[in-house]
């Protein structure tokens, strides 16, 4: 249950601007989709929000302003490329995201028992709990990141491209099931998403960042146009609907090489 509050956010990794000046707002239980190319500064803006990296300007929950060290229990981050520790199992490692209920040199107790469990279930990691996590294909590796952030049970769940590592099928039930998590528990989802059909699917606003800067934001229908993609992507867009009204959008042959 939180509003997410970005305002005037910059940051430098050293003296280069990767985040330049970006507002954003997201109404609790919303789910915010950010697109925008390589390099474009999502996965900047989302570590901030998670309290990862300094920024100038304010990031608020529900008006409040939370310091970075105790972010965990309202903020979820799946990582882009989550890191897997040699030797882990998957059902240790799915714990860690109860880390920031634990108290400390405190043992786990039934509810985070339960809620490691119910991750694994739903992910349908249940034949993967003794594996360790470093011999894990990267899809696997994914599935295994997100049940660690949905077990973590914050009210706020970032994820940067969630899907990319997945196979088709995996991708869309991957997203079906975040979409019926944040429903349940009204999580507030900022994703980051390479699918830009995917993310007028299920996005309930889409902000298009290039070069730091926030280019464009709105509903699905407004954003995804081949008039504002096209310039943010360099390429030539085609939006196409689909039957069931679904924006599907496709990158056209530009003519040329690369
Ligand atoms: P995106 O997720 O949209 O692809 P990023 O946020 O990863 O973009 O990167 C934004 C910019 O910041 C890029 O120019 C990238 O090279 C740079 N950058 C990202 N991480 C670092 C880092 N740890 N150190 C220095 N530069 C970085
Ligand atoms: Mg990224």
């Amino acid at each position: 249950m939180t509003r997410v509050s970005v305002d005037g956010v910059s940051i430098s990794y050293r003296d280069r601007l990767a985040v330049d000046d970006v507002s954003v707002s997201v109404e609790t239980g919303h789910w915010l989709g950010l697109i925008g190319p390589n390099g474009a500064g999502k996965s900047t803006l989302l570590r901030s929000i998670a309290g990862l990296v300094d920024h100038s300007g304010s990031i608020a929950f529900d008006g409040t302003a939370i310091p970075s060290d105790a972010r965990a229990s309202t903020v979820a981050l799946l990582p882009q490329n989550p890191v897997m520790p040699p030797g882990m199992t998957v059902g240790e490692y799915v714990l860690l995201g109860r880390t920031a209920h634990l108290g400390w040199l405190a043992s786990e107790n039934d509810h985070d028992r339960a809620m490691v469990g119910e991750a694994i279930d739903r992910l349908d990691l249940v034949d993967f709990a003794n594996r360790p996590v470093d011999e894990l294909s990267g899809g696997e590796a994914q599935r295994v990141a997100l049940a660690r952030a949905l077990a973590q049970e914050s009210s706020v769940l970032l994820l940067d491209e969630p899907t990319s590592a997945l196979d088709l099928g995996h991708q869309l039930a991957v997203l079906e099931l975040v979409n019926e998590v944040r429903c349940e528990r009204m999580l507030t989802v900022i994703a980051a998403m390479h699918d830009l059909t995917a993310a007028g699917r299920i996005a309930d606003e889409i902000v298009v960042m290039g070069n730091g800067r926030v280019e464009a934001a709105g509903a699905p229908a407004e954003v995804l146009t081949p008039d504002t993609l096209g310039p943010v992507f360099g390429a030539e867009i085609t939006v196409l609907e689909a039957p069931d009204g679904t924006r599907v959008v496709v990158p056209m042959r530009s003519g040329h090489a690369g």
